[in-house]
This record gives C-alpha cells, structure tokens and sequence, in this order.
C-alpha cells in the first residue's frame, strides 16, 4: 500500500486548521506516488521528489504542515529538513530583527 504525504497533510489540515482544511488536498502532486522517494536518501530520489513537489499546487500548505509539525524527516513542500531548518532560522532572524 502507498502511503502518501498528502494523506498525513490532509487529516492535518481537516482537524488543526479550518482556513487550511478548504485547500483541496486531492490535487497534491504526490497523491499516487510511492512515498519512498521523498524519503530516500538517494540524490536521484531526492531531486525527483523535488520536481513533484515544485509542481504541487498545495506545496505552500504542505511545506506550512512541516514547519508547524517540525517534521525531522523527508521532502516536504519541495525542501528537505536541512533545508527547512534553514528557512526557520531565516524566518526567526527576519521576525527578531
Ligand atoms: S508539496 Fe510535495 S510532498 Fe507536499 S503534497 Fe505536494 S507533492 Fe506532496
């Protein structure tokens, strides 16, 4: 059985978020894809999460989950954790500032 990353999301977004949960989850790129890839450690695997991510019209929503989740593990919304980690310490510099 697949699991998918866009399932996990959507339960998210359906019980955490009532703004987030109108986002029509059922068009996330990743919905028939193995989740494997996007958490290889692979570059080939990795690079190809990456193109689907980066054609997901939910990948903003996805990568929000993410970060609120602080999700150690796998692509999500188009980056990998190192660069998530990167994005929070840019963001917590850009509010402290
Ligand atoms: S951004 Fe990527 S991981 Fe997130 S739902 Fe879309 S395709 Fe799946």
């Amino acid at each position: 059985m697949t699991t998918n990353i866009a399932e996990t999301a959507r339960d998210y977004f359906r019980y955490a978020s009532p703004t987030i949960s109108r986002v029509d989850l059922e068009q996330a790129a990743c919905r028939d894809t193995d989740l494997e890839i996007f958490f290889s450690i692979d570059e080939a695997d990795e690079a190809k999460a990456k193109s689907i991510c980066h054609r997901c019209p939910v990948r903003w929503e996805c990568l929000t989950y993410a970060l609120e989740t602080r999700q150690r593990h796998g692509i999500w919304g188009g980056l990998n954790p190192e660069e998530r980690t990167l994005l929070i310490r840019r963001l917590r510099q850009e509010t402290s500032s």
